[in-house]
This record gives C-alpha cells, sequence and structure tokens, in this order.
C-alpha cells in the first residue's frame, strides 16, 4: 500500500448558502475533504452540483454577499483560509494558490500581452526586475510547451488560440514562488478534444515534476479518469461518494456515481456497443430540499427512508466511502 502524503489543503464541514431574493440556496451542505500533496483530486458532477462553489470557497471568489459561509473551515499549511482579510488571500492566490478558468479569456487582460502580464506576477510578488521577470516569462513558456516562446510572449491574448491561451494561464499559475495548489475549474471543457488531451497531459507532467497539487472540477468522466488520484463525487451540494479512481471505476456503489459512468461512451468494439444511459429527471431546486436524499427523485434503488434522513457516511475501505441507504444493492454492468 502506497504510504500517504502530507495534507495540504482540508475543508471540514464547509456550508455555503446565497441569500437571493428568490430565497435562500444552499450550494454546499457539510463538505469535507483532504487534498495531499502532489496528489490530484477532482470534483466531479453536473452543473449546479456545488463544485465550483466549494472550489471558489478556497480562495475566497465566492461572492459575499449574497454568498455567504454558514460554516466550516478550510484549513491550508495551517490557517484557516475563511478567517484571512482580502488583502491577506490575495496574496496567497498570488503565491501559494493559483487557478486556471474554462475560457482564460475571461482571466487574461486583453489590452496587455501575455507576456507582461505574467512577468508581472514575478514582479510584484518575487521583487524581480522587468529583465528578469521576461526571461523567467520565456522560461515557463518553454515549461509549458508553448512553441516559439521568445515571439509569443509579445502577442495579446486574442493572437494565440485556445489551447495556446490556456497553456499561457497555466504558465501564469505557476509563476507563483511556491506553487502548492492549482484550483482547475472546467480547464478543458471549451477545447477540442485533441488539445484537451495536449493539456491534461501537460497538467499530469507539471504535477510530478513540481509535486503540484490539483484539485480539478469537471463534469466529465473521461477528464476523471485521465487525471485523478481520488474521486469526490458531489450531488445537490452534498459529497455522495469519494474514493481512489481505481475503485470510483470498478466499483462504484452511489446510483448517481453509476449513472455518471453508465452515461460514458464504452470501448468495446461497434457490435458490443450500447446505447448511453441518461440519468433521467434534473437536479432539484436548492432551495427547497428537504431532509431526505437529494438524488431520491432520480433514483431506481430509492426506498421509503431515503425521503426522510440524508444517509450517514458508510466506510466501505481505506479510501472508499458513500453516503447511500441502499449501497449494498447497487451494482455495476
Ligand atoms: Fe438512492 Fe436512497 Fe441512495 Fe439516495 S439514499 S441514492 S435515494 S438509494
Amino acid at each position: 500500500m502506497a504510504e500517504k502524503k502530507e495534507i495540504l489543503l482540508s475543508i471540514q464541514n464547509l456550508s455555503f448558502s446565497f441569500d437571493t431574493q428568490r430565497g435562500v440556496v444552499n450550494a454546499v451542505r457539510d463538505i469535507s475533504l483532504d487534498i495531499r500533496k502532489g496528489e490530484t483530486l477532482t470534483l466531479v458532477g453536473e452543473s449546479g452540483c456545488g463544485k465550483s462553489v466549494t472550489a471558489h470557497a478556497i480562495n475566497q471568489l465566492n461572492p459575499m454577499p449574497p454568498g455567504k459561509v454558514d460554516h466550516g473551515k478550510i484549513m491550508f499549511r495551517g490557517t484557516d483560509l475563511l478567517t484571512l482579510k482580502r488583502h491577506e488571500i490575495e496574496k496567497l492566490r498570488g503565491t501559494q494558490i493559483s487557478m486556471i478558468f474554462q475560457e482564460p479569456m475571461t482571466a487574461l487582460n486583453p489590452v496587455f500581452t501575455v507576456g507582461a502580464q505574467i512577468a508581472d506576477v514575478f514582479m510584484t510578488h518575487q521583487h524581480m526586475t522587468k529583465q528578469e521577470a521576461m526571461e523567467r516569462t520565456i522560461d515557463l513558456f518553454k515549461l509549458v510547451k508553448i512553441p516559439a516562446p521568445e515571439r509569443r510572449v509579445n502577442s495579446y491574448p486574442h493572437q494565440l488560440s485556445g489551447g495556446m491561451r490556456q497553456r499561457a494561464m497555466i504558465a501564469m499559475a505557476l509563476a507563483s514562488p511556491e506553487p502548492g495548489l492549482m484550483i482547475a475549474d472546467e480547464p478543458t471543457t471549451a477545447l477540442d478534444v485533441t488539445i484537451q488531451a495536449q493539456i491534461l497531459d501537460l497538467l499530469n507532467d507539471l504535477k510530478h515534476k513540481i509535486e503540484m497539487s490539483i484539485l480539478l472540477i469537471t463534469h466529465d468522466m473521461g477528464v476523471v479518469a485521465e487525471m485523478a488520484d481520488r474521486v469526490v463525487v458531489m450531488y445537490a451540494g452534498r459529497k455522495v461518494e469519494e474514493a481512489d479512481v481505481f475503485s470510483i471505476f470498478e466499483t462504484p456503489r452511489h446510483p448517481y456515481t453509476l449513472g455518471l459512468l453508465n452515461s460514458l461512451p464504452s470501448n468495446t468494439k461497434y457490435k458490443n456497443a450500447r446505447r448511453l444511459e441518461a440519468i433521467t429527471g434534473t437536479v432539484p431546486d436548492m432551495r427547497t430540499i428537504g431532509a431526505g436524499c437529494p438524488f431520491e427523485n432520480r433514483c431506481a434503488y430509492a426506498s421509503e427512508k431515503c425521503g426522510q434522513e440524508f444517509p450517514t457516511e458508510t466506510v466501505l475501505g481505506e479510501s472508499h466511502s458513500v453516503w447511500c441507504h441502499n449501497y449494498h444493492m447497487v451494482k455495476e454492468g
């Protein structure tokens, strides 16, 4: 059994809600998870299940108000990030926690060259001269495999392809003195499949080269298979299953996880191919969820108890837990 690495970030019983004009949206409810040094943890689930709200709570990127932390802690290198003041979390964002987004155009400034924007990170946080900062930027462009880096640092974001922009964003995320945690929010969703594969390879490569931890948010089980060491499956703001990536794919025990896997194309020959199975129904209204399991209205395994109380954790193995009353009935295939 592989030795467990040190915990870098620990989210403990986090609940986060939004007070909207149409009612309180309980976006995240009692989520706990750990990210260890050098591992990739993926948060997976449909849109609106609370993945991004959980990740954005780490570096306080959720709008507050209307958002608010109802309870919980987010411990990072001995500090509860939820207690930090704005200037303190901003400093951490540029130095130890970085973020890449689905569409880099929204994060890159269109009126400055990509090189100038990355060099600015070096000058601000590491007090480098302009020339030193630009040399380091070119080194980073080489690291993220941007061709002709000396020329590309002078490009504006709109002059780069989608894949190149995402590489530039990754370079910016690595421009911190001690990149500990990278949060990647659907980083390949906007890219075509061949470029997606290149970006995922790059992230995997960098993770091993610089022992970075990655929190990867995705709705795509193919990306999970490619990237994850461990997987947290979320549904309607709750954690419903957590396991190492092999257990998730080989012995899923939550009906929602099984549904996500059954909606993946299989790798069989055409004559054995099956129709993809959709999960019927939709995610419930997060303002009116009761005390029971929120998956009840879509679940083929639901029983009377499911509508009455949310299940407690069942530990199935050292790294595998599920929150389901009827997990023992769930069989893949
Ligand atoms: Fe389905 Fe009940 Fe399990 Fe929820 S607790 S996933 S409704 S079987």
